[in-house]
């Protein structure tokens, strides 16, 4: 009984998770064995040097790309047995995204792309949906931008657009690619900050992808990945001691 308490607390898992690209003597292992767990409501970092797998970890995790081996799961469904109309469901409701391209729709206004989710979900946003929405746009500086294009902002604020619409629907899950890395030193911790609220206010599990040991220290959980597997799975850590980390990681490596 205990094991049906832990698993709904699992929004997201993979178990011995391979991803090979290519075949032959060209072949390379992103991801080798992975087996790892999201909770609901953590806000957790994935750290790790360039081309250790990272991106291929969230990308998978995310119904994005496909594994090459092992299980993939958004809360009890399977997803590599889903077909394309299936998984696009699961995305749309469950899942948000902040990607280092913004993906913004260059034809709808600010507003329009923050509302998106809904639109697509053919969801009418209620009172609560609109007080976070608004408290999204304010923190992010975006109430004057609203009427605009994503052409018409800066490389910052369609981030922050990108944020604001990833968190606005609540969805269970949201995963972030880098997303602070086009931002000023305040917004950053700004957007650090709404991230860390949507976990703790709003049980919104995080997943998010940072060089920056002070970007993961505002995260509950810090996994390291290097060649393809994780090296290490920490609660919560400051800015010196995941430094102190990294700089160890690339002593062995
Ligand atoms: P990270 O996000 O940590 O920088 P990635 O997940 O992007 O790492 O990449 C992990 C490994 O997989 C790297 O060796 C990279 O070159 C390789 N890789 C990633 N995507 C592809 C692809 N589409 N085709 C071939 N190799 C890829």
């Amino acid at each position: 009984m205990d094991n049906t308490a832990q698993d709904s607390d699992i929004v997201a898992r993979v178990s011995d998770l391979t991803k090979s690209y290519g075949s032959g003597s060209t072949s390379v292992t992103a991801l080798d064995s992975v087996s790892v767990e999201l909770r609901r409501g953590e806000f957790t970092a994935i750290m790790g040097p360039s081309g250790s797998g990272k991106s291929t970890l969230m990308h998978i995790m995310a119904g994005l790309d496909s594994a090459t081996s092992g299980g993939v799961f958004i809360g009890d469904t399977d997803i590599s047995n889903l077909d394309d109309t299936e998984l696009t469901l699961v995305r749309r409701r469950r899942v948000g995204f902040v990607f280092q391209s913004y993906n913004l729709v260059p034809t709808l206004d600010i507003r329009s792309n923050i509302m998106l989710p809904f639109e697509l979900d053919g969801r009418e946003p209620g009172v609560e949906d609109h007080r976070w929405i608004d408290e999204l746009v304010i923190t992010l500086g975006l109430a004057p931008r609203l009427g605009h294009r994503p052409h018409e902002l800066s490389g910052g604020q369609q981030q922050r657009v990108a944020i604001a619409r990833a968190l606005g629907a609540r969805p269970e899950l949201v995963f972030a690619d880098e997303p602070t890395g086009n931002l000023d030193s305040r917004t950053s911790r700004e957007v650090l900050g709404l991230l860390a609220s949507a976990s703790a206010d709003y049980g919104q599990s995080i997943a998010m992808v940072t060089h920056d040991p002070i970007a993961a220290s505002y995260a509950d959980r810090v996994i390291f990945l290097a060649d393809g597997r994780i090296v290490a799975d920490r609660g919560r850590s400051n800015a010196s001691e995941i430094s102190q980390f990294m700089l160890r990681m690339d002593h062995v490596s």
